[in-house]
C-alpha cells in the first residue's frame, strides 16, 4: 500500500458537502482506505479569474494499492460525479482533489506531477497538510511538510511586516 496524501478544495455549491461527500466516497472506494482528514480551513482564492468565492480546503491521507494514474481517474470521477465542470483554469469548482505526495516518488508524466508542482508555495494547501502530516517529506526539496510551511513568506496578502 502506498501512503498518499491528497489536497481538496471546493469554492461553489454547498462546500462543506461536498467535502464530506468526496471523503465518503473515497472511503467507500476497494483499494483506497483514507486514514486521517484535516480540518476545513476558509482561504481566500488564490490566482484565477477575479470575484470567485472563498475556498474551503482540507488534506487527507490515503493508503492506496492503486497505480498513481489509477487513483487520479478515481479522484477526476469524484470530481465529476459531485459536480465539478472543467472551464476555466483555477476557476470556481465544486471540488478539485489533487494528489499532493505519493510515499517518497517524483512522477512527472503527461497526466501527473508528484510531489504537486505548486505545493510548496502554496499556504492554503501546507496548513491542512501539516495538521495531519508535519513530518511528511517533499522528496524533491527534502524539506518536511512542516519546515515548508514555516519557511514560506510571510507577507502573502499584501501587508509586509
Ligand atoms: P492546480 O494544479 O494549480 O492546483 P487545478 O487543480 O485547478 O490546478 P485541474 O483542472 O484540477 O487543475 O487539473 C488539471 C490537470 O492537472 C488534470 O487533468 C491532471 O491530469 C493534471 N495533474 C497533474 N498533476 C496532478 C496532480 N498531482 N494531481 C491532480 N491533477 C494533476
Ligand atoms: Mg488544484
Ligand atoms: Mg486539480
Amino acid at each position: 500500500m502506498a501512503k498518499v496524501f491528497i489536497g481538496i478544495g471546493s469554492n461553489e455549491g454547498d462546500r462543506r458537502a461536498t467535502i464530506e461527500r468526496a471523503v465518503a466516497l473515497l472511503r467507500l472506494r476497494s483499494g483506497i482506505e483514507v486514514r486521517a482528514v484535516s480540518s476545513l480551513a476558509e482561504t481566500d482564492p488564490v490566482g484565477g479569474p477575479p470575484g470567485q468565492g472563498r475556498f474551503l480546503n482540507a488534506a487527507a491521507e490515503l493508503a492506496t494499492a492503486l497505480e498513481p494514474e489509477a487513483l487520479l481517474d478515481v479522484l477526476q470521477g469524484i470530481e465529476h460525479q459531485l459536480g465539478r465542470r472543467r472551464t476555466v483554469r483555477w476557476g470556481p469548482r465544486t471540488l478539485d482533489l489533487d494528489v499532493l505526495l505519493w510515499d517518497d516518488r517524483v512522477i512527472a508524466n503527461g497526466r501527473l506531477r508528484v510531489p504537486h508542482p505548486r505545493l510548496r508555495e502554496r499556504r492554503f494547501v501546507l496548513e491542512p497538510l501539516a495538521e495531519i502530516a508535519p513530518g511528511a517529506v517533499d522528496p524533491v526539496t527534502g524539506r518536511t511538510v512542516g519546515e515548508l510551511l514555516s519557511e514560506l513568506p510571510s507577507d502573502e496578502g499584501g501587508d509586509a511586516t
